[in-house]
């Protein structure tokens, strides 16, 4: 890393102890960012790094709500609005055990990024709570989601901040956010949150985007080596919403993919997943995959274990943070890897994504390759503006160009920086720029 950036980085670390993925986050970025000092060292002397690496706003609050034994739970809740130089603070609301302040600021740290290669006008943050929605009812998600609304209401709004889905925070607690922002605030504000439903202001395709997107992602990058998804062999990680449609859209273009997983295990499918008793299983019955080979025959199912075992020319980790590892990469490349594109936030560890560099793998990384969702999400929002709805295909038209044009500056970037190919150059560079230049116009704030 470039002497100065280091300096910097040193200092962000001290400052935010205990926060190990936000420090990994930070220091990818930073990795990448050197010859853009050499460029614009205006950058350095207006302290935009130091900046970027402090939120503009950090809030922590008390979520209380009763089960339905009626006995009295607590959880913490988080919403870090990270910068908004380029548009209102946008990213999504993660419900899940393992969230505490670092994992949801390393998320609206990439997500500052990512929303700027989106080329929309959306700023970056993130937030979310340490609520397990799984084994709850739906009486149970209600009140958590409603009590959780209940401080959020005051920080968020269509030209503040709005939030939208993560793990954990599908349609259905989207459904239950907004009723209560709604009658709190007694606005019907479709713009205040994205991922509604269909028929009060959400958007077509947006429940397929992330996963579509990076599938699109990594089609262009298969392009630049003269093939496609078209009769590849391809493993998913994970079976949730990102992992679901990435295999319905790889399927699409002619791969077929083998395996998925969840966090008991995973499945490997010879014949090709079937898309619909997956969404059976997963999105209608709330099922563990494991339910999957049960009801489809010619299925193993392994408990544990790691999918990566599984052999492919395509890999898609579509479940969470640092869950391929660089042991893992190193298997897949021996297997015979070509291409990997990140349907989740910063799934491969920096090992991984160096032994997938050094092999000559193209790697998609996340801030580029699931950009999908956010931007079909500032498509939401562009529709709840105008009070319109669109179609299915212009939607989805309007993702392909976002995400074909992501992945044309990203490695156009890498191209003007001498590194061609380099798609984590081109995408931390790329986003960075954008909102530096933004922030440099705006002044000291
Ligand atoms: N949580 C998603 C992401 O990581 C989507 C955020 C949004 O739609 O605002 O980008």
């Amino acid at each position: 890393m470039d002497a100065r950036l280091e300096a910097i980085r040193d200092t962000v670390l001290a400052r935010n102890p205990g926060e190990a993925e936000f420090h990994q986050a930070v220091t990818e970025v930073f990795e990448s960012l050197g010859p853009v000092h050499d460029r614009h060292p205006e950058f350095l002397e207006a302290a935009i790094l130091e900046r970027l690496c402090e939120p503009e706003r950090q809030i922590i609050f008390r979520v209380p709500w009763t089960d339905d034994a009626g006995r009295v739970r607590i959880n913490r809740g988080f919403r870090v609005e990270f910068n908004s130089a380029l548009g209102p603070y946008k990213g999504g609301l993660r419900f899940h055990p393992s969230v505490y302040l670092g994992i949801v600021k390393f998320l609206g740290f990439e997500q500052i990024f990512k929303n700027a290669l989106t080329g929309m006008p959306i700023g970056g943050g993130k937030g979310g709570s340490d609520f397990d929605p799984r084994g709850r009812s739906d009486a149970e998600v209600m009140r958590f989601c409603q009590s959780f609304m209940t401080e959020l209401y005051r920080h968020i709004g269509e030209y503040t901040d709005v939030p939208a889905g993560d793990i954990g925070v599908g349609g259905r607690e989207i459904g239950y956010l907004f009723g209560q922002y709604k009658r709190i605030t007694n606005r019907y504000e479709s713009g205040v949150l994205t991922g509604k439903g269909i028929s009060w202001g959400g958007s077509l395709v947006r429940p397929e985007a992330t996963g579509f997107g990076t599938v699109i992602f990594t089609q262009e990058m298969l392009k630049t080596r003269g093939t496609s998804f078209d009769g590849r062999r391809v493993v998913v990680s994970g079976s949730g919403n990102v992992a679901i449609n990435a295999v319905a859209k790889a399927q699409s273009l002619g791969a077929t993919v083998v395996a998925c997983s969840d966090s008991s295990g995973y499945i490997v499918d010879p014949a090709g997943i079937d898309v619909a008793l997956l969404r059976q299983v997963k999105e209608v019955d709330r099922a563990r995959l494991k339910e999957y080979s049960v009801r489809r025959g010619g299925v193993s199912y392994v408990e544990g274990g790691s999918v990566w075992d599984v052999d492919a020319t395509v890999a898609l980790p579509c479940a969470t943070q640092n869950e391929l590892d660089g042991d893992a990469a190193a298997k897949l490349v021996r297997n015979g890897l070509l291409a990997v594109g990140e349907g989740a936030n910063m799934p491969s560890t920096r090992d991984a994504v160096a032994v997938f560099q050094d092999a000559g793998v193209l790697f998609g990384p996340g801030k580029a390759a699931n950009a999908g969702g956010v931007a079909t999400s500032a498509l939401e929002m562009q529709q709840n503006a105008s009070r319109d709805s669109w179609s299915f295909e212009h939607t989805e038209a309007r993702l392909t160009e976002i995400m074909v044009g992501i992945h044309h500056s990203c490695a156009a970037t890498a191209d003007e920086y001498g590194d061609p190919g380099n798609y984590v150059l081109g995408a931390n560079i790329g986003g960075f720029v954008k909102v530096a230049d933004a922030m440099l116009a705006q002044g000291l704030i």
